[in-house]
């Protein structure tokens, strides 16, 4: 007890003359609290010493999450004079202790191994292969010798981890970390916080808590169901608990009597006592990784176990962490009262306490919207650094236009084509995104800009991510525009080499005022005489790189740049669209043209399943094809392609064997995803089995059913995109959604979809639900993933944007020193942006 006493003193002094931040033990002082109180608990022999020993265990919980110094200085100034009063009184005839617990004491480490305020670490020691190799508490040395950042290192592939071997580098690539970098982005899905510290007899039912004791005994039996159970009984000096673990015969060898031991998990009830089943645990000699702290939950996959995982990320974690260059200045940091991005990434994955996972979130969150917006404020400058077309805007034109319709333009399109129009009246590029929901009536709004370009004599393009999607513009803006004299061509991969050239031809020398196509219309080849509009359909297919051939293809080889229309069919609420674009041009169709079929949505039951496949069976009977989504097997491309193939074979063989079904899936390449997506629309098959890769644009009007299958397993906007591959003829079609509900918000999801076919009220609805980072998926928007931040956090938003305008007024291109980094994150940030598919 005495030289337990001395190393609390040593730590409380440690403490004060540190100025109490909390940091005279790695790890928080709650955490030596736990350790320390452990051990002590075993060792106190006097009823005051046991009363002192739960006093420190209950003062020194909460410390950390102490307001401030003050409250800290009175707290360790109470523990110091509490410990000034003990006086040390002969052990009263010993107190009938366990007997393990005495074989413990013996076989415990000499405590001040692990107890001595941290001694300085190697610094260049390697990560150990398994972070509870090290025995040792400090993660970081205690007289800091700055670490300087190793961004090569970063770069290594995972196997530069001791440790981490080339079958485990599979594993973790699954989860997306190739590199050592990445890796350290590898965040846990969730954190189990085992902080609260119990003694036995004080346990409550339900509660998840830490119990640091001795082990009594271990047995093993076999159960009635021939699992083999594993128990050992745990005593801390207070009272006696049970732990059981199932299938882990194993443990019966390592849980040996008189081993201490730290308990986490929740408190359950048996025969009246309560008892532990399937705790996490650990030695209480090892640094605390599982149990006892904020425990990081990891992303997992197949053949990676979370404890293995654990162990990798701490390895790394402790070493590479401090080697990561932050790119944020310096400034910005101070205004924004940001952590360290080595901090924050530490803290990200092994807290220290709830504040420091909030404080780390906040700075990682910062940084994606910080990139995020340096990323389009960029791209709109670069846009923008030289100037555009003046395009008259002719009025008389647009009446025409509209007389050439046969329907009158929704207010929603009469206002976006005069912002557009406006636009590109003056000299400044436009750099304009357009969004409406499906059917909202984009096309025509395209439609009115090419007019306006081509009557004032100068060409326009209009790009689409698939030859099919390509066609599709071509079909519908064809029978808008030639009538009025354009002069349109399709151009795509497919385009026949003898077609190609007389295309190339005529677009040089201005016969043409309108191109079409995929990414063939920004080849080397391709040259126009005068590009002054180009159109982007769904921008997200569209990279960093393949916007700059765009670009370049503008009047006199590229100096000045083409007006850019972007459209997408993503519904983002207005609020949030304006605080994510900044001033980024906006236009928003909000209004649906008259006369829109509902499609009639239906949620049932994974039982009546069948039910669904007759009503498929009817439709197309009566001529109709469908759509059947195959449920989400897990973020795997792989593993949901064999999961998608297996249910064709059994859709296509007994369920609807004279029917023709097909099949598309992630793994298919894009020209064989083409060529089925291709039957599909002529209506060489019937249905159409897909996973969640399908075409957003894809119009295929004969088809009359969406049938999504596990549709608990997507979000709400992407649930709407499905449905909105129907209902696009004049049949009336349908919706059905096939899940059981598993959890409140899938049933929310699922109603609301049954309840409006409106996307901008469904993704009010979803970012009511569950936050608006759905609607940013890559896939959906365009914009680089974001791994933590969620755009709901309006507040960082705005600020973020606020910091990255102040930067760019001083250095628009990032070109300082000490931007350097800076821009090379934002490169990166958004490399993945473009080029999904
Ligand atoms: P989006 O591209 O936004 O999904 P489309 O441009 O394909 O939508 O338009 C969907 C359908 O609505 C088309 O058949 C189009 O002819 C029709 N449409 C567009 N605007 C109007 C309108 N103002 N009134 C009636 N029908 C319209
Ligand atoms: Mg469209």
């Amino acid at each position: 007890m005495k030289n337990a006493l001395k190393r609390l003193q040593r730590v409380l002094d440690l403490e004060a003359s540190q100025g109490y931040k909390n940091k005279a033990v790695v790890g928080g002082i709650r955490q030596f609290a736990t350790f320390w109180v452990g051990q002590a608990r075993e060792a106190a022999q006097t009823e005051m010493d046991k009363a002192l020993v739960e006093q420190v265990a209950e003062v020194l919980a909460d410390y950390g999450r102490l307001p401030g110094t003050e409250a800290r200085a009175k707290v360790i100034e109470q523990l110091q004079s509490k410990l000034k009063q003990r006086r040390p009184q002969a052990p009263a005839k010993a107190a009938p202790t366990p007997k393990p617990a005495k074989q413990a004491e013996a076989a415990a480490p000499p405590p001040a191994k692990e107890q001595s305020p941290p001694a300085p670490k190697v610094e260049s020691e390697p990560p150990l292969p398994q972070g509870k190799k090290s025995g040792k508490w400090d993660r970081r040395p205690a007289s800091r010798k700055p670490i300087e950042p190793d961004p090569k290192g970063l770069a290594q592939p995972v196997t530069a981890v001791r440790g981490v071997g080339p079958k485990l580098a599979e594993h973790l690539a699954k989860i997306g970390a190739s590199t050592i970098e990445e890796l350290l982005y590898t965040f846990p899905r969730r954190f189990d916080d085992y902080t609260l510290m119990k003694p036995i007899h004080k346990l409550v039912y339900g509660e998840t808590v830490t119990v640091i004791g001795t082990v009594w005994e271990t047995r093993a039996r076999n159960s009635r169901n021939n699992q083999v159970v594993v128990q050992s009984v745990i005593s801390d000096g207070t009272g006696k608990v049970q732990a059981t673990w199932f299938n882990q015969k194993w443990l019966v060898d390592k849980l040996k009597a008189g081993m201490q031991i730290v308990i986490s998990g929740k408190v359950e009830q048996y025969l009246g006592r309560p008892v532990f089943n399937s705790p996490e645990w650990e030695p209480l000699e090892l640094e605390p990784l599982r149990t006892r702290r904020i425990v990081p939950i990891y992303p997992l996959t197949q053949g990676l176990s979370s404890n293995r995982m654990r162990d990798i990320m701490r390895g790394t974690v402790n070493y590479w962490a401090p080697r990561v260059p932050d790119p944020l200045p310096e400034s910005v940091r101070q205004r924004q009262k940001l952590e360290s991005l080595p901090e924050a990434i530490q803290q990200h994955h092994f807290p220290d306490s709830q504040y420091a996972l909030h404080a780390a979130r906040r700075r990682l969150i910062f940084d994606e919207l910080f990139l995020l917006q340096l990323g389009m404020q960029g791209f709109r400058r670069e846009w923008q650094s030289q100037p555009g077309v003046e395009i008259g805007k002719d009025t008389a034109v647009l009446d025409q236009f509209q007389e050439s319709l046969p329907y009158t333009l929704t207010n929603a399109q009469q206002r976006v084509v005069q912002e557009i129009a406006d636009d590109m009246a003056t000299n400044t590029p436009m750099n304009r995104l357009l969004q409406g929901d499906v059917g909202a009536g984009k096309t025509v709004v395209a439609a009115a800009a090419l007019l306006l370009a081509a009557k004032a004599g100068y060409q326009s393009a209009l790009m689409a991510p698939t030859e099919i999607l390509a066609e599709q513009h071509f079909n519908g803006l064809q029978p808008l525009l030639a009538p009025l004299g354009l002069r349109i061509c399709l151009l795509t991969g497919s385009t026949a080499a003898a077609e190609k050239a007389h295309i190339y031809a005529e677009l040089a020398a201005g016969e043409l005022d309108l191109a079409i196509g995929t990414h063939a219309l920004i080849q080397e080849a391709v040259n126009f005489k005068n590009l002054a509009l180009a159109i982007v359909d769904e921008q997200h297919r569209f990279g960093v790189d393949q916007r700059q051939a765009l670009r370049d293809k503008g009047p006199s080889g590229g100096e000045y740049s083409p007006h850019l229309l972007t459209m997408s069919a993503t519904p983002i609420p207005r609020s949030l669209a304006l605080s994510l674009y900044g001033d980024l041009d906006l236009s928003i169709l909000d209004e649906m043209p008259p006369g829109r079929q509902e499609i009639k949505t239906r949620w049932i039951r994974t039982r009546e399943r069948e039910r669904a496949y007759a009503f498929i069976r009817k439709q197309v009977e009566e001529g109709r094809q469908a759509y059947l989504i195959y449920p989400l097997v897990e973020e795997s491309d792989k593993v949901d392609a064999k999961a998608a193939v297996e249910e064709h074979e059994r859709l296509q063989s007994n369920v609807f064997p004279d029917l023709r079904v097909g099949l598309i899936h992630g793994r298919l390449s894009s020209s064989e995803k083409e060529s089925v997506m291709r039957d599909f629309y002529e209506g060489t098959l019937h249905i159409l089995v897909s996973t969640s890769v399908i075409e957003v644009g894809v119009d295929v009007p004969n088809s009359t059913v969406m049938l999504i299958d596990g549709a608990n397993r997507f979000g709400l906007a992407q649930l709407h995109q499905f449905r909105g591959r129907v209902g696009r003829g004049a049949h009336q079609s349908y919706c059905i959604l096939v899940a059981d509900s598993d959890t409140p918000d899938a049933e929310e999801r699922l109603g609301a979809l049954t309840q409006t076919n409106d996307g901008f009220a469904l993704a009010e609805k979803d970012l009511e639900i569950r936050g608006p980072g759905e609607f940013f998926g890559r896939r959906q928007s365009g914009l680089p993933e974001l791994k933590l931040a969620s755009l709901l956090d309006m507040d960082m938003l705005k600020i973020a944007q606020a910091e990255a305008q102040t930067i760019a007024e001083a250095d628009p291109n990032l070109d300082l020193p000490e931007h350097a980094l800076l821009r090379e994150r934002v490169a990166h940030f958004w490399q993945n942006a473009g080029d999904v598919s």
